[in-house]
């Protein structure tokens, strides 16, 4: 039997980030993972999003091409094989990286499914990468948990013949007409991705706007450039079953008002649920509620010996928060003068096309304590007045009145997470408005904008 002296289970963002800080500060520690080296962000999730985000907008870029004297024909078909083919090799190449970052690390790494026999054994056994591995137990003085999490479906008739994000990055075709359910992060960012390869899209969400939780101003401003994306969007609308209707090829979809739609896919970005299926959690005592492990940002679970990180504690569930925890938990645990990370101005992205980006409160979260000034600005972006593309950007400054503080940024526009990652600098250092209106501004730039916005679009008083 091994003994480290940290044992980490999942090697996602925040599971990885974890054993290679320990192992840093001079832990023996081991790693196990049954699926994918580098987890949900590097397989299913950020990673081949973006690259599809990059691939859908390449499509929009040859369009806009010949207004700017580019002798090219329009983009007639996109070829799905071959774009899903190079974002598998791009992924194999960081599984690698990865691998190999954690080994030159000095890091023990299992391939199987780890599971718990109590709060400091475990027991890792096959999976469905290595399905011949023998049993090994192994023994830590502290475990991390750090599975992740999974999508869910609704819990309707026929929803076994629907997909998640999960299914839809190894489809062998795309599906030319594409329903979409929810308009969280997965689903907005899904109906921008297959509009842009030429997919017919309807996006079904339950909320009058997409993106419950962002800035109603934001939700307004995207739900219109959905609809200039050709997309058709269902709100208030709840799908109650689906069934087959082409032997698996084919799906009709039937909505709450009992309108039906037939499409050759349905998309289930309905959210995910902890990872914690067979890990043993009820052998170690680790306690649970509502399906998640309960941890604080600490990670300390209930059991002194066993930590939590990253989406299977459900708190943030974002890669670079789970990396943050994983990183603070090694630090507290083997070199206690660590970093900290601001989670209360956590800057958030939705990659649609065009993004959103926003960092720190939304005018309704800051008008609960505050007394606002709200600035907001909507043009046309440069680019797209030669090709007179549709669809403005929107910027917004939510300002406290009496400090001057900038309490939160908020964009819809082409390079919008770029503009606000540096935007959540200012805001995590608490700047003023005045401090932002004494930078100088970078023209011609989008970003300028967010400097020389002088008058107040409107007072909003706490209420
Ligand atoms: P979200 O929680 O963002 O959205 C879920 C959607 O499903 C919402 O529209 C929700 O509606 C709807 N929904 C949930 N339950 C039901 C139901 N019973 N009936 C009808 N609609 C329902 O989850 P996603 O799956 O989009 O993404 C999962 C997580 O992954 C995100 O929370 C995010 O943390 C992470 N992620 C982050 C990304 C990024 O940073 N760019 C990209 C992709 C994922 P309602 O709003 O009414 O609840």
């Amino acid at each position: 039997m091994q003994d480290y002296d940290l044992f980490v289970i999942g090697a996602g963002s925040g599971g990885v980030r974890c054993a290679r800080i320990a192992a840093q500060n001079g832990a023996r520690v081991g790693i196990a993972e049954r699926r994918h080296w580098g987890g949900t962000c590097v397989n299913l999730g950020c990673v081949p999003k973006k690259l599809m985000v990059y691939a859908a907008e390449t499509g929009r870029m040859i369009e806009d091409a010949p207004a700017f004297g580019w002798d090219v024909q329009r983009p007639s078909s996109f070829d799905w094989y071959s774009f899903i083919a190079a974002k598998d090799r791009e992924i194999e190449r960081l599984n690698g990286i990865y691998i190999s970052m954690l080994e030159k690390a000095g890091i023990d790494l299992y391939t199987g499914d780890a599971k718990l026999l109590d709060a400091n054994t475990l027991e890792i056994g096959p999976s469905v990468l290595a399905p011949e591995v023998p049993v090994q137990r192994i023994r830590a003085k502290t475990i991390v948990l750090a599975t992740g999490s999974t999508p869910v479906r609704l819990d309707i008739p026929g929803s076994e013949l629907a997909i998640t994000s999960d299914e839809l990055f190894h489809l062998p075709e795309r599906p030319q007409k594409v329903a979409i359910i929810g308009s969280g992060y997965i689903g907005v960012e899904f109906a921008g991705i297959l509009a842009g390869m030429g997919s017919q899209v309807d996006l079904f969400y339950r909320q009058p706007l997409p993106l419950r939780g962002f800035d109603e101003e934001v939700r307004t401003h995207l739900k219109e450039l959905i609809d200039l994306h050709g997309i058709t969007q269902h709100p208030g609308t709840t799908p109650v079953r689906l069934e087959d209707i082409g032997g698996g090829k084919a799906v009709r979809l039937v909505t709450d008002d009992g309108v039906s739609y037939e499409v050759d896919a349905v998309i289930m970005a309905t959210g995910r649920r902890a990872a914690v299926d067979s890990l043993g959690l009820e052998a170690a005592g680790v306690a649970m509620e509502k399906g998640h492990v309960v941890a604080g940002v600490d990670g300390k679970t209930n059991v002194p010996s066993i930590y939590a990180i990253g989406d299977i504690r459900d708190q943030y569930n974002l890669t670079p928060t789970a990396i943050a925890e994983g990183h603070m938990l090694a630090e507290q645990l083997f070199n206690p003068q660590g970093r900290t990370w601001s989670f209360e101005t956590l800057p958030k992205a939705v990659f649609f096309s065009s993004p959103v980006g926003v960092v720190g409160l939304s005018e309704e979260e800051a008008a609960k304590d505050h007394d606002l000034a709200i600035y907001t600005s909507r043009f046309t972006p440069m680019r797209q007045t030669l090709p007179k593309r549709a669809g403005k950007i929107l910027m917004k400054l939510v300002v406290d009145r009496h400090s001057d503080v900038v309490l939160g940024a908020h964009m819809v526009g082409p390079d919008a997470p770029e503009i606000i990652q540096m935007l959540a600098i200012a805001v995590t250092a608490k700047l003023t408005k005045k401090q932002l209106d004494q930078t100088v501004a970078l023209h011609p730039s989008t970003a300028e904008e967010f400097v020389t916005m002088r008058t107040p679009t409107r007072l909003v008083d706490r209420h």
